[in-house]
């Protein structure tokens, strides 16, 4: 809705990922300027009323009020939906805010939700303390095996939520088998797709609905700014099943009557959710943001090589380290998910990592204290190597039950890997793990 069209989507089609991270849903303003400029406004001054009324009206593309549209967001939400392969996407002030809207746009009090265990620390906690107060159930499966997760499908399931890439663990999430089997059941997939970056694995290629992202993580890059963003992939057919959907179908009494299936049949999920989810909840991505993780976008694709590298070479260098109980990194062959890597990722690997010192859970700690270079962070996917120990920090809220299940064990270390020199992050972990000796 109210945008300017820029072909962008055709992009897509004829340009490649790193090429569309630097130009994808630009072609300057009315100054030429090259640089996506920061539109640091409230409003837009209407040319009159009929004006003004086609704008609220949705039928002419432009700005109004920058609660729910602002032209530098809009460049980023175009570049990341022509990035990820969808029709349209949203941009929100943080990733926690893109998965409550992603859920929330098509969940009703009585709706549930299934959703795979191994997931980021506070999407576990709205998902099982948060939407529950709103009437939304959760219903965690026991594992992310599509058996698994059809077991606990019922008439009111408004949608199958996975990472695709699990954070902390590492965990990476059949999603072909995944979609195929929520969508025999007329269910769409959520899939957060942080971790993992379009760079390394498009969801929508695989059979997902709707994607996520914390753009705090990987998109920023440089561990300066939070935002999050939903992407519409705008094939499910949210008017055809109007009893699990109605919000799709009737009329809609927070948006003056609009019928979003019919109305805007490209992209019901995403106008809805503007219209509906970010106006009435307001958590806007502020424009001065959008144009730093603009800045971080633009990189993205090389960065992620060089995490990815750099990554390997630690994965590899801890898994002969006799102070190392274990390392779980997927490019492993014996990594339980290396061959899903290989498919969905096409041959490239995530650059977080997950070991175990030994010595358990005080040795975890020593080894967390001692590191020099690598920042003791809650965080992923900065250029800068970022070390946390989930079971004293991130998941320390969980229960040791609930942590086994979204799986963090008390001695797991988790690194992500930045693009510092290979020689200078082992040095650090090296020297780091000699404090873990007794
Ligand atoms: C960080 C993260 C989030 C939350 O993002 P914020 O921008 O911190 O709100 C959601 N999902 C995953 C997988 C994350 O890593």
């Amino acid at each position: 809705m109210c945008i300017k069209r820029y072909h962008w989507h055709l992009d897509r089609a004829t340009v490649r990922d790193e090429t569309i991270a630097i130009h994808g849903g630009y072609r300057g303003d009315d100054t030429r300027s090259v640089a996506v400029p920061i539109y640091q406004t409230v409003a837009h001054d209407f040319i009159d009323a009929d004006h003004a009324a086609a704008l609220f009206d949705l039928v002419t593309p432009g700005f109004h009020y920058n609660r729910i549209n602002n032209p530098t967001v809009d460049v980023l939400e175009k570049r990341m939906a022509a990035l990820e392969g969808g029709v349209s996407a949203v941009a929100l002030a943080s990733g926690m805010a893109a998965v409550r809207y992603a859920v929330r746009n098509i969940t009703a009090a009585g709706s549930n939700v299934v959703a795979a265990p191994q997931l980021y620390g506070a999407t576990y906690t709205l998902f099982a303390h948060v939407l529950p107060e709103e009437g939304v159930e959760v219903r965690f499966a026991v594992d992310d095996e599509p058996k698994s997760l059809e077991a606990r499908i019922d008439d009111a399931t408004a949608a199958v939520f996975c990472e695709s890439i699990g954070n902390p663990a590492g965990n990476i999430v059949d999603l072909p088998a995944v979609c195929e089997m929520a969508h025999s059941h007329g269910v769409p997939v959520i899939v957060d797709n942080t971790v993992a970056t379009p760079i390394l694995l498009k969801p929508f290629e695989h059979g997902a609905d709707v994607v996520v992202h914390s753009l705090t993580k990987f998109v920023g890059g440089h561990g300066t700014t939070l935002g999050g963003l939903i992407v519409d992939g705008g094939r499910f057919p949210w008017g055809e099943h109007p009893r699990r959907f109605p919000m799709f179908s009737r009329p809609e009494p927070a948006f003056h009557g609009v019928v979003y299936a019919s109305d805007h049949p490209d992209s019901p999920y995403a106008v809805r959710c503007r219209t509906v989810g970010l106006r009435n909840g307001g958590a806007t991505l502020s424009p001065f943001n959008a144009f730093l993780l603009l800045q971080g976008l633009e990189t993205l694709a090389v960065r992620i090589e060089r995490h990815g590298a750099n990554a390997e070479a630690v994965a590899r260098w801890l898994q002969k380290d006799p102070r190392v109980a274990w390392v779980s990194w997927s490019g492993f062959p014996d990594h339980p998910h290396h061959q899903l890597a290989e498919r969905l990722c096409s041959n490239r690997y995530p650059s977080i990592l997950t070991f175990g010192v030994i010595g358990g859970y005080e040795a975890g700690i020593r080894f967390f204290n001692e590191v020099k270079l690598f920042k003791r962070l809650v965080n992923l996917g900065d250029a800068k190597s970022l070390v946390s120990h989930p079971a004293s920090t991130t998941h320390r809220q969980l229960t040791p039950e609930e942590q086994g299940l979204v799986g963090v064990s008390p001695d797991m270390i988790r690194l992500s890997i930045g693009i510092e020199h290979i020689e200078d992050l082992i040095a650090d972990l090296d020297q780091a793990l000699e404090a873990t000796l007794p």
